[in-house]
């Protein structure tokens, strides 16, 4: 049997190492996918650090897969050998359970596939994934520029396309990490009137680069004072993880606005009157399917929304979960496996 590379986790808490495997064959339905880059998402902390139930190791994180199907297992329509393809979280529904047949596919109560969770993941040379968890990648985009937006990228798009905001509605990225520095992106270029929140006039000028037409520094002021001032905002996407941070920025809300967390958070505190006399609401928002990957792939092509990556051979695995770990990339970490 032929082999490749893997960074696996074995136990949990355990180190990301290096192994040696064969190389999968594609189960019917599926296909086998030789990698080109993975991103590294804060998630993969849930595979590294055993945070979620029932995961057996050793284990491949990584749900920001970018590759060339080069294997087609039975009974795969639609799909062919040499198309370049991408797979994220979801890793695929059942289709006739009653969620999927609303079209709630990201709910299926049947199927509870998540890559690099509940099957090996992209921090491989080859991974195997069901047909109808691929997205199709455009020519024009490199491997390590798609990556991250199979995770980070789908998630602020789909949020904000679904969001209810249209051109010159004044909508509020808070945040500028991973997700908020392409929610900045995404934002202006789907023509909203875009504010950007984060801590400290440092991230000012990146911001401003990246597409916003005002910044607000929630150090110097108060997010909810100056969005109103600017008539308030008819969404506002919320990309940090922090709770207060959230809370204090919810003020800021217009009237019929939209508060869309997209960051894992603690319990939010609002004032019950504040949202119902303006008939503002609060909701999550879960990402996104295969083909809302796909349509967020399309449109970065498009628009010319990329993220800001630092690259890292599959070897140095280790090193860029570190790295992401720490908060320090700018602003993503991806693995590469020196093909396209
Ligand atoms: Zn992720
Ligand atoms: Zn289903």
């Amino acid at each position: 049997m032929a082999k490749m590379k893997v960074a696996q986790v074995s136990s949990p808490k355990g180190p990301l190492e290096i192994a040696e495997r064969e190389i999968p064959e594609p189960e019917p339905g599926s296909v086998r996918i030789q990698v080109a880059a993975c991103g590294v998402c804060h998630s993969d902390s849930l595979t590294k650090e055993g945070l979620w139930p029932g995961i057996q190791y050793p284990r491949v994180p990584g749900h920001e897969v970018i590759g060339t199907i080069d294997a087609l297992g039975q009974g795969v329509a639609g799909w062919k050998v040499g198309q370049r393809v991408g797979v994220g979280w979801h890793a695929g529904s059942c289709g006739s359970c009653d969620a999927c047949r609303r079209g709630d596919f990201f709910a299926c109560q049947t199927v509870t596939r998540i890559t690099g969770i509940t099957h090996d993941g992209g921090y491989a040379e080859y991974t195997v994934a069901w047909a109808n968890a691929l997205a199709r990648v455009p020519d024009e985009l490199p491997a390590a520029d798609g990556a991250p937006l199979m995770c980070a990228g789908v998630t602020t798009y789909n949020a904000l396309r679904n969001s209810g905001a249209v051109g010159g509605d004044l909508v509020a990225i808070l945040g500028i990490g991973g997700l908020g520095h392409l929610g900045v992106q995404f934002a202006a270029k789907m023509g909203f009137r875009t504010v950007a929140i984060a801590r400290g006039a440092d991230k000012e000028p990146l911001a401003r680069q990246l597409g916003a037409w005002h910044y607000i520094d929630s150090r110097a002021s108060d997010p909810a004072v100056e969005l109103s001032k600017m008539g308030g905002a008819k969404v506002v996407v919320a990309t940090v993880t922090d709770a207060d941070a959230m809370s204090a920025a919810i003020g800021g809300l217009a009237v019929n606005g939209t508060f869309l967390i997209l960051g894992a958070a603690g319990p939010i505190s609002v004032p019950g009157m504040f949202l119902l006399r303006g008939k503002r609401s609060i909701k999550g928002w879960y990402s996104g399917t295969s083909i809302d990957s796909q349509d967020a792939l399309a449109f970065s092509v498009l628009s010319g929304v990329r993220s800001m990556n630092e690259a890292f051979p599959l070897e140095r695995a280790a090193e860029a979960y570190d790295r992401m770990m720490s908060g320090q990339a700018r602003f993503r970490a991806v693995l590469t496996m020196g093909t396209r």
